[in-house]
């Protein structure tokens, strides 16, 4: 049968909507202020409608929906790599969860697993992990990157000058962009896209 999303929306507070300026991490202005739900629903936009998380397409256990685990799923397609994508609700829900973490067990073996926060949404340089095969982990924080085995770290990499410079455009352009979704906040046109 058809999964429904029932209960939950964590999609719409977590995810960013670019056609809405909506930044991740902050409710949508049509959240159902009297429940879970789209105020608009009849007219949402078309990539509302086509938003389906890892859940919804059937990808998880029925008890592993998102508003019960904290963070919201996707399976991501990055030009040649494909990774587990896990955003978490609120800061710490990965650690707090053993779902959520033995999620990243069954996945990791055959995708890397990158674990995110939408704490701190105007800070478009957050810190994240990501889970690899084997045990090892790495935390990227700015321009280094800490591996873990076993909860050691065993090394600690600074990305290449051209790696830096290359970086530092990206931010900026995050930057800017998101200067402009804080200034049109409350616009309407929507589009769900990554965090
Ligand atoms: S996170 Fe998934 S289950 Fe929850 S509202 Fe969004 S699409 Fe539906
Ligand atoms: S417009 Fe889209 S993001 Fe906003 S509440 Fe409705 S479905 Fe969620």
């Amino acid at each position: 049968m058809e999964r429904r999303c029932g209960d939950c929306s964590l999609c719409c507070t977590v995810l960013r909507v670019d056609a809405l300026n909506k930044l991740g991490g902050v409710n949508c202005l049509h959240q159902d202020v009297r429940g879970p739900g789209c105020a608009i629903h009849a007219t949402r936009p078309q990539i509302c409608r086509a938003y389906r998380c890892l859940w919804l397409g059937g990808g998880l256990e029925e008890a592993e929906r998102p508003d019960l685990l904290g963070a919201v799923l996707d399976v991501v397609s990055d030009g040649a790599t494909v990774r587990l994508e896990i955003r978490e609700a609120v800061p710490g829900s990965f650690d707090d969860s053993e779902r959520l973490q033995a999620i990243g067990e069954r996945y990791r073996v055959s995708m890397p697993v990158r674990i995110s926060d939408v704490g701190d949404v105007l800070d478009p340089d957050r810190p994240y992990r990501v889970l690899l095969p084997g045990g090892e982990e790495h935390r990227v924080r700015g321009e280094w990157t800490e591996v873990v085995h076993s909860g050691r770290i065993t090394q600690r990499r600074r990305l290449s000058w051209i790696e830096r410079a290359a970086r530092r455009v990206i931010l900026a352009v995050r930057r800017s962009r998101q200067r402009g979704m804080r200034g049109g906040r409350g616009r309407s046109s929507p589009g769900k896209a990554e965090n």
